[in-house]
């Protein structure tokens, strides 16, 4: 569903994504670890249209999207979250799902049954009326979430979403991720937390210094003398 063929992207002499060749399966979950500053969001950024590609390829659902921009991609089904998520804060809950689409014209039933279908899928109905500036910072991934499943996307690219989650709402953000994928969501999938990867990646892609180092399973990627290396030193994730 999705490759990327020698991606690479540079910030002056720093080679952030070093010739990164990645395929991911309609229904897979892919995930992608690697130590602080390996270039895992930037892969994020670049796939997605947010950055532009200085080489390679992206190539989503058959079609060549290098070089698209960000709308036109999520427009084609390859949504993504950020790392830090950014709310319409002086909006509601609903009116940000809503915004997505209307852009100031008068929003369709459709959407907003849509709208109100994804809230209560991820149990946030209740806050439907509130300012999103209201929400924890777990409840904000949600709604991220949420935003992001108005588009009805193929595949869904999530960078850290547990991240700063307190553990009752990760849990239940990762059995709304299984949820989805069930219903064939393909995702890849950015984090540090080891137990959302092993409890949820079909196949991990480790990252170091621009590079990919290591894939395969989760057991077999952390088993890799390499994989550990690269870990050494710089955080505790495995
Ligand atoms: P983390 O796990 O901390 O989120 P990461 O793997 O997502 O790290 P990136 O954010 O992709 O890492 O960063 C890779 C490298 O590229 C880092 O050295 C970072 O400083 C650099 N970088 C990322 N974005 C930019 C930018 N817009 N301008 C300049 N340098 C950047
Ligand atoms: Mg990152």
């Amino acid at each position: 569903l999705l490759e990327t063929t020698d991606l690479e992207k540079t910030f002056g002499a720093l080679v952030a994504n070093d010739g990164i060749s990645l395929t991911v399966d309609a229904g897979e979950v892919r995930g992608i670890i690697g130590p602080n500053g390996s270039g895992k969001s930037t892969f994020f950024n670049t796939v997605t249209g947010f950055y532009t590609a200085d080489g390679g390829t992206v190539t989503f659902d058959g079609e060549d999207i290098t070089g698209c921009s960000s709308h036109e991609i999520a427009r084609k089904g390859l949504a993504r979250t950020f790392q830090i998520v950014s709310p319409f804060e002086n909006l509601t809950v609903r009116q940000n799902l809503l915004a997505v689409h209307s852009k100031g014209v008068r929003v369709s039933e459709d959407k907003r049954e849509r709208a109100d279908e994804i809230l209560e899928f991820l149990d946030i109905a209740h806050l439907a009326d509130d300012e999103a500036s209201e929400m924890s910072g777990g409840q904000q991934k949600l709604l991220e979430l949420a935003r992001l499943l108005m588009l009805d996307p193929k595949c869904i690219m999530l960078d850290e979403p547990t991240a700063g989650v307190n553990p009752a709402l990760q849990d239940r953000i990762l059995d709304r991720l299984i949820a989805m994928n069930d219903r064939g969501t393909t995702f890849v999938i950015v984090e540090h937390d080891m137990d959302l990867i092993r409890a949820f990646a079909d196949t991990v892609t480790v990252f170091d210094q621009g590079r990919i180092i290591a894939e395969g399973t989760f057991d077999e990627v952390t088993a890799e003398s390499r994989v550990r290396d690269a870990y050494l030193g710089v955080e505790s994730d495995l």
